[in-house]
């Protein structure tokens, strides 16, 4: 993106639908984006006026919550509170066909029987998650080279956690 940007970035040749860096490979198109300063990115994103000013500055509220170590919007763990501060700055488009999200980063915490819990850690009765809703599946990053995990995690832990329902309900 880097290169592209700067305008040294060739394209190399191959089949058409080929993967690999450039190529749009089987899934989505992604286009990938970068500048040296954050109000230039807005600007290549397509950003404007209020909505270029609104992305640097939640930018720059999340840096905060890095350097306080407490998330105060989403209360992320500090752990994977890392700031965006040092340009060149990155942003990918997707195809919107195929959905914006492909799995959460986060979620709602469980025990081992899917049953979600309270700030205390205390099952709270009744409710139960799996799949995307499910917390701690995936903590700083999405594990792409696994195939199918999160799929996996979404059938298995479904499948439990129909389990503890049907248990809960007698
Ligand atoms: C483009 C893309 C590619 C992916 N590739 C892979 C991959 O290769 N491998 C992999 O493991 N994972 C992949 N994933 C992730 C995987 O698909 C998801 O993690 C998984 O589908 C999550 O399952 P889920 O049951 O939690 O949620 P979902 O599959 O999103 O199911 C939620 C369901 O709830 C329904 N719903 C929502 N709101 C309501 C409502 N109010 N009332 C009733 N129904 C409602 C929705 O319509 C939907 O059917 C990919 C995701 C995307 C988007």
């Amino acid at each position: 993106a880097y290169a592209k940007f700067k305008g040294t970035y060739e394209e190399p040749e191959q089949e058409e639908g080929q993967g690999g860096p450039g190529g749009g490979g089987p899934m989505t198109q992604v286009e990938w984006i970068a500048d040296d300063t954050l109000e230039g990115l807005a600007g290549q994103m397509g950003l404007s006026g209020d909505a270029a000013t609104e992305f640097v500055a939640q930018i720059e509220r999340w840096n905060g919550y890095c350097e306080a170590g407490v998330d105060e919007e989403f209360g992320r763990a500090a752990e994977v509170l890392f700031p965006v501060k040092d340009g060149p700055f990155y942003a990918c488009t997707f195809d919107p066909v195929l959905g914006e999200t492909m799995v959460t980063m986060g979620g709602i915490i469980t025990d081992g029987e899917q049953n979600a819990v309270d700030a205390n850690y205390e099952p709270i009765p009744g409710l139960y998650m799996a799949g995307n809703d499910c917390g701690r599946r995936f903590g700083t990053e999405y594990v792409t080279p696994i195939p199918g995990c999160s799929l996996a995690f979404a059938l298995v832990l479904g499948r439990e956690c129909g389990k503890s329902v049907a248990k809960f309900l007698g």
